[in-house]
């Protein structure tokens, strides 16, 4: 009967789509006032660098060791309760009607002293997924993500001039020198021109280690962009997975 049950959700769904990106709730357009209450936002003092929280010094011991090729990197909220959920109902759930509330999230932090860092960019790139893995999930959330984000905040939005040429094992569960091996040469830039002297400011939905946004960063300014900044939904610390 569990088929039964999940057409009938499947159903109501379609009879009914804005539902809470927190919980789920059927009729509410983004966040429920009782999700939006529970949606921690990054809050000072954070590595100028990464943009990890709580770090008293001005570059995290990571930064120091091995330092990104990004400029500067910041999440709007922590990666914990209705936003940990709503990523997921977004990229497991295969919701893409929950990335608006994601980038509501970017917008709100925008807003915030800790983005400024990033507010001279110029254009914003979202982050690729693999072709098979956009086919597997039927849409590339950071996309969509980033679709909105510029849509509230006037920047422009370009696409199809990085691809993800790699189709790798997730990041989960691997550790932060695993992460970049893993990550190495996995993109490539194709149309240069829309980068070149160009500050980029990269969008994707979560941050652990920044080792995917930073290789992308590589394959950005190889081929020719100014600076690379990025912006996540959300940051999730590498030990608490
Ligand atoms: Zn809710
Ligand atoms: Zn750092």
């Amino acid at each position: 009967m569990r088929w039964a049950r999940r057409l009938w959700h499947e159903i109501l769904d379609a009879l009914y789509p804005p539902r809470c990106a927190g919980c789920g709730l059927v009729g509410i357009e983004g966040w429920c006032e009782e999700c939006a209450g529970q949606i921690e936002y990054v809050a000072p003092p954070v590595c100028n660098r990464c943009g990890t929280p709580l770090s008293p010094e001005e570059f995290c011991a990571s930064c120091r060791a091995n330092p990104l090729v990004m400029e500067a990197v910041r999440a709007a909220a922590h990666y914990r309760g209705v936003v940990q959920s709503a990523i997921h109902r977004c990229k497991y759930g295969k919701r893409p009607a929950v990335a608006p509330a994601l980038a509501d999230l970017l917008v709100t932090g925008w807003q915030s002293p800790l983005t400024e860092p990033l507010h001279s960019a110029e254009v914003v790139i979202p982050m690729p997924i693999h072709p098979q893995r956009e086919r597997e999930r039927g849409f590339n959330q950071s996309l969509l993500i980033a679709a909105h984000f510029c849509y509230h905040t006037g920047l422009s939005l370009i696409q199809g001039v990085l691809e993800r040429v790699v189709y790798h094992r997730p990041q989960v569960g691997l550790d932060a020198s695993e992460r970049r091996q893993n990550v190495r040469d996995a993109f490539r830039v194709v149309q240069s021109q829309q980068v070149v002297g160009r500050t980029v400011l990269l969008i994707d939905d979560v941050w652990t280690t920044g080792s995917t946004l930073n290789e992308a960063a590589k394959a950005l300014l190889s081929a020719g962009a100014a600076r690379v900044f990025a912006y996540t939904v959300a940051h999730e610390p590498l030990s608490t997975m």
